[in-house]
Order: C-alpha cells, then sequence, then structure tokens
C-alpha cells in the first residue's frame, strides 16, 4: 500500500457580508497527489460550500492558480511532496491583485479583459506565417486566426506582481508580454496602449513574474524586450519610417 502523509490544509474563507477567516481540514494525502486533489476533497467530503475554479487538471486551462504557503501556483500540477511534509501545513488563499469573489475564486475581468485588448490584434492571416512545409498561403480573409501563444492567461504573474500590488492601472506582466509577442513594428497602434507611465516603463525590474509563470512565458525577459521596441518604434515614428 503506498505511503500516506496527515496533511493539515488551511484554507481561507470570504463569502459577501461576512469575515474573512480561515479553516483547518486534516487529509490524507500521497505525496504524491497534488494540492488541488487535497481542495477537492475537502469540497467532497468536509465543505460542500467551499467555492474554488479548476478544470482541465493538466496545466492548461489556467483555472486553478492559488496561493500554496505563500506561492503562485498552478495547484493541478503542484505535488503535496513539494510544498509541505509529512504532518506538514498546505496553506491556500486566493491569488493577490484581484478582488475576492467567494472563498478561493477571484475576478479576473480587468485582467481577461486586457488580454483581449492585447490578442485583437493578434488577428493574422495565414498568408503571413509560415505553414509546417514553409510554403506560404495567398490572402484569405476566411483564413484569419487567433496566432496561439504559451500564455495560459492563469494570472500567476499578475499576483505575484509587486508593481500591481501597489498600481492596479499598471496593465501588468502577461498583457505587456503579448505585446512583445506582437511586436510594434507590426502592430504599432499598440503603442500608446504601452508606452505611458500605466504601461512598460511601470515594472521595476522585480521578476517575480518569471519566477512563479507556470509556463515559462518569462515575461519579465519579454517587458525589457519591449521597451526595446517601444525607443525603436518612437525613433521611426519621428524619421517617418516603417
Ligand atoms: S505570463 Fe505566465 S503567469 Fe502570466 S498569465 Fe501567462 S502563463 Fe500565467
Amino acid at each position: 500500500m503506498s505511503e500516506t502523509w496527515t496533511i493539515k490544509y488551511v484554507i481561507y474563507r470570504e463569502k459577501k457580508g461576512q469575515e474573512p477567516k480561515f479553516e483547518e481540514f486534516s487529509l490524507e494525502m500521497r505525496p504524491e497527489e497534488y494540492v488541488l486533489d487535497g481542495v477537492e476533497k475537502i469540497w467532497a467530503y468536509h465543505d460542500r460550500s467551499l467555492t474554488f475554479q479548476h478544470a482541465c487538471h493538466h496545466s492548461t486551462c489556467g483555472a486553478c492558480g492559488m496561493l500554496v504557503n505563500g506561492v503562485e501556483k498552478l495547484t493541478c500540477i503542484t505535488k503535496i511532496k513539494d510544498v509541505t511534509e509529512n504532518g506538514g501545513v498546505v496553506r491556500i488563499e486566493p491569488m493577490r491583485n484581484f478582488p475576492v469573489v467567494s472563498d478561493l475564486v477571484v475576478d479576473m475581468s480587468t485582467f481577461f479583459s486586457r488580454m483581449e485588448t492585447a490578442k485583437a490584434r493578434q488577428v493574422v492571416s495565414l498568408s503571413e506565417s509560415p505553414t509546417d512545409s514553409g510554403i506560404k498561403r495567398e490572402p484569405n480573409a476566411a483564413d484569419d486566426l487567433y496566432r496561439l501563444s504559451d500564455c495560459i492567461e492563469c494570472g500567476l504573474c499578475i499576483s505575484a506582481c509587486p508593481i500591481t500590488a501597489t498600481n492596479p492601472e499598471y496593465l501588468g506582466p502577461a498583457i505587456l508580454a503579448a505585446v512583445q509577442l506582437n511586436g510594434l513594428d507590426r502592430f504599432p497602434e499598440l503603442l500608446s496602449w504601452v508606452d505611458n507611465a500605466d504601461g512598460v516603463w511601470r515594472c521595476h525590474s522585480a521578476f517575480e513574474c518569471t519566477e512563479v509563470c507556470p509556463s515559462n512565458v518569462e515575461p519579465a525577459w519579454r517587458i525589457m524586450d519591449l521597451r526595446k521596441q517601444v525607443v525603436s518604434r518612437r525613433v521611426k515614428n519621428l524619421f517617418g519610417m516603417k
């Protein structure tokens, strides 16, 4: 029989009109199980009023981001043995820098809205994208599609960002990374959106975003590169260059 550990889950609880509090649950967990498994066990066997969100269970949907012992994690890919030990504590809180809706669920609508603004410019024609064979298609409006990128829009980078914590107007790591991916030469209309005090210049290079990103987007590096793009674009605009 596989080894089990006794784990104390300490869960943040917040319901509308009630004072936030922490509740404790004792669970028998295998070290190889995931943190999300424990949250689901609490909901299934202890308290059906616990609110949290998840979907894919394999780090694709980005829905299960939470603070685990004070660090931003995708809970579906974070193993118990990587955050605690037998007899230890797993403290679960909602992500920072987002309003709490209920318990572990946060309101990400502003973040998603900003991502849509960034992604709206990512619509490109297949005719502009190399195919697997390297052959370009003829222009065809029906072929327009969204380019895929590695960002799963989990919001962990926003939660970890110390600048977002002090300035909610700051666009934030994932949004700026998306703009960098687009490229300002390709989408110069994005320049004014990112070239201001709440845009690319607000970042203080803490690199917390890159530290917690589960998808290797490396948003901090992309923000640094976007600054170069901004300066280059300014010069090109000054001299009327494309
Ligand atoms: S950049 Fe990384 S941490 Fe930020 S939303 Fe995208 S996948 Fe999540």
